[in-house]
Order: structure tokens, then sequence, then C-alpha cells
């Protein structure tokens, strides 16, 4: 008998449900072990459902039943839980959690989703119009599926809410702010996991001057003092900052009025060029969005892509740098930090000037510590576990929640 079959207890289900994709994950409380991971991708299309377990090292391809895939996330999440019903039966879900990106200027904590909470989502979905509905439609969907139990959102911006008003505000007219044009940044969760780690691995260096980059097909970087948030590359949307698999990073606004004036391009076009055309992608010439593709291209266009990525990322670690006068540690997470041995190394090389000191062998192994004994700036390749992060908030809010009934 499989190892499924005698799982059984409690569990939090946590969700991060994206443009045509929905990641889920599922772990056992109290102590939170996570049994699965997966994923369900293109849907409205092609749509494939992948599972791993933590028990065994290979993904499962998972059929759709009778053959019918998912034309929408409520169908994907309903197949997502006939699924969990037949595969884990002994175990309850408690509670779900939902990876929602944008929490306004409002929310600074994960909240328990009521129809009032919900509402105040909704007028949110404009300042994130290619991630908050989709992220409200997994919302709604869970609703639907679960009944009564306790969702619960945790916000990629709640992170950041520390910053003061100069590290968020534009220079353009201030009512812009009042009506919340400012600097959010994102990928909150994965900075949560990182300082957490931080300040239990390196206590004394964790509430020094540090510099997260979280380098995957999103990309974003974060310095924190005193183990918060002071300032972020990415702004008010997430489009700002680094380029990344698609998406354009810093750009003259002139350019856009350019496309607009110029081209004859409306807001939707633009739009999809900065989100879906730009960055790796589009520096590649049309190649890919993925670093690994570009790394193993010898053509002009695949080396230039990387070049620029790479100045960009040296660029924002020494603009955060100056921002916090100094640097005591440099950590590097994401799908491309975390795997790419050449970025780090490009990255970190000719960087003595900020006191990093690259350990070319421990970088090669793909050690925790990647500096070496001489650099003034410990930095380090830690993997990001934003699910973790969502599944500690929904337990401790489900808990609040049901001592109160
Ligand atoms: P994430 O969004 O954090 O899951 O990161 C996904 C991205 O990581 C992919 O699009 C790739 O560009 C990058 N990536 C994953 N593995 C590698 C690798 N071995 N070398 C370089 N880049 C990688």
């Amino acid at each position: 008998m499989d190892i499924q079959n005698h799982l059984h207890g409690k569990a939090i289900l946590t969700i991060n449900a994206g443009s045509s994709s929905i990641k889920f994950s599922l772990f056992l409380v109290p102590q939170l072990n996570q049994i699965i991971v997966g994923q369900i991708d293109g849907i409205g299309g092609d749509a494939s459902f992948k599972v791993k377990w933590s028990t065994k090292n290979t993904e499962e391809t998972i059929n759709w039943p009778n053959g019918c895939k998912p034309q929408n996330h409520r169908e994907a999440l309903s197949c997502l839980i006939e699924w969990l019903h037949q595969s884990v039966n002994a175990v309850e879900i408690i509670a779900v959690g939902h990876r929602v990106v944008h929490g306004g200027q409002k929310y600074t904590a994960p909240m328990i989703i009521t129809d009032a909470v919900m509402q105040e989502l909704e007028t949110l979905m404009v300042l994130a119009p290619l991630h908050e509905p989709h992220n409200l439609a997994g919302i709604k969907a869970a609703q639907e599926s679960f009944g009564n139990i306790p969702q619960i959102a945790c916000f990629d911006t709640a992170f950041h809410r520390t910053h003061s008003f100069i590290d968020d505000c534009y220079a353009i007219p201030r009512y812009f702010y009042d009506k919340g044009v400012c600097r959010y940044g994102f990928h909150g969760l994965s900075y949560e996991y990182i300082t957490d780690r931080l300040m239990h691995m390196f206590p004394k260096e964790a509430s020094k001057k540090v510099i997260i980059a979280h380098l995957g097909n999103g990309a974003s970087m974060t310095a924190l003092h005193h183990g918060v948030s002071v300032a972020s590359t990415m702004g008010f949307s997430s489009l700002d900052g680094l380029p990344m698999g698609t998406r354009c990073g810093e750009i003259d606004p002139g350019v856009l009025l350019y496309m607009m004036q110029h081209e004859g391009m409306d807001a939707t076009a633009i739009a999809n060029i900065l989100y879906k055309e730009s960055g790796l992608k589009g520096l590649s010439g049309g190649l890919s969005n993925d670093m690994r593709t570009l790394e193993n291209s010898d053509c002009l266009e695949a080396k230039q892509a990387i070049e620029y990525y790479i100045k960009e990322v040296k660029r924002e670690i020494g603009a955060l740098t100056a921002l916090m006068a100094g640097l005591d540690v440099l950590v590097f997470t994401g799908g491309i930090d975390e795997n790419s041995v050449m970025i780090r190394a490009r990255v970190l090389r000719d960087m003595s000037w900020v006191g990093i000191e690259l350990d070319e062998e421990s970088n090669l192994a793909g050690e925790t510590i990647i500096s070496d004994d001489h650099s003034r700036v410990l930095c380090l390749k830690l993997h990001t576990d934003e699910e973790r992060v969502i599944a500690r908030h929904t337990l401790e809010l489900a808990k609040q929640e049901m001592a109160l009934n």
C-alpha cells in the first residue's frame, strides 16, 4: 500500500493562483510537515496536473477526470479537491491559505477572508490587474468548494509596509500617492521566509544591513535593516527594478509615451510588451525567458541578455547598499540564484569595493556560504519557501478563528 494511504490527521492547504496556473501544497498540522506540492498549469488550454509527494523523488502526472481539462480556475480547483479527496482521504483540510499579490496600503499582515475583506480586495484589482483577479478567483473557488473552513489571505506587499514615505513615494503630484500610486514592493512572502531563516541561522548578522536578491522568473531585491524592509527594487507594479523572465524591469516612462504617441499602441498592447515580451525573452530576441536556455546558447542576443541582467543586478546591489550606507549580508534566493553558479559568480566578482569576496569553490559546490573568510560581507545562497510562510500564517489565524467560534 502506498505511503499516502497511511496519511491522516488535519492539514493546511496553500493555494497560489496565477494567470493560468494553480500551485498548491498540503501541510500536516501541527508540525507543518509538507506532504504534497503540486501544480496545475495551462488552465483554459492544454492543462496539466502534476504532484510531488514528500516521500518520493519523482513527479506524478495526474489524469483529468473523464479526460476533461479545466477551462477556468473553479474547474481546476474542483479537480484538485476531488483528487485530494481520493488520494489523501484520511486527511482533513482545516484551513486554506492563499497567496494574494496585492494588499494595497491597508493590509500589513495576513487576514482571515470575510465578505468585507473580499470586497476590499476587489477594489485592489486595478493595482495588480495581471495577478489579483486570479488570486481572487482562487479564493472564490476555494470558498465554494470548502464551505465554512477559514480562508486566509497572505499578501506579497505586506512585508514592505514598513517603508518610510520617502522610500515609497514617487516624485509626481502628491494626490496620486493618496490614490494609492506609490511603491509597494512584492515577493514579500519569500523575503519573510528568508529573513526568518537568517534569524535562526545567523542571528547576529540578521539584524544588520542585509540585501536579499530574489531572482526567479520574477525578480526583485530588498534591503533590510534590523530585520525589516527599508527599500525594494519593485515599485507600484511588479514591472519595476530588475529585468525578469518576460518583464522589463526599470524603464524610462518616456519609452511608454513614445510607444503610445509614435507606435500607436494602446494600454493593452503596451502592457503585453512590458509584462510578457520583455526582460530576458525580449532582449534575447524572443529566444527564451529561461536563464538555462540562455546560458546554453551561443547566440549573441542570449549573451547580451545575460550581460544586461548581471549589470542590473550589480547596479541594484550598489544602489541599495548606498541607501543603507553599508552592507553586511547578501542573500541569493529564487530559481536563478539558487541554481545558476554562473550568475552568482558573475554578480559577485569585482565587488570587493562593497566588501564582497566570492569563494569560487563554495559557489561551484552550491554551498550555503559562498563568500570567503576574508569577505566583509557574508554572502549566502538560501532556498526560499513561500508556501511554508502561507501555511504558518494560515495555521496561526485558523487557530485564533477556531478559538473564537
Ligand atoms: P522561480 O520563479 O523562482 O521558480 O525561478 C524559475 C526560473 O529559474 C526559471 O525560469 C529559470 O530561468 C531559472 N532556473 C531554474 N534552474 C536554473 C538553472 N539550473 N540555471 C539557471 N537558471 C535556472
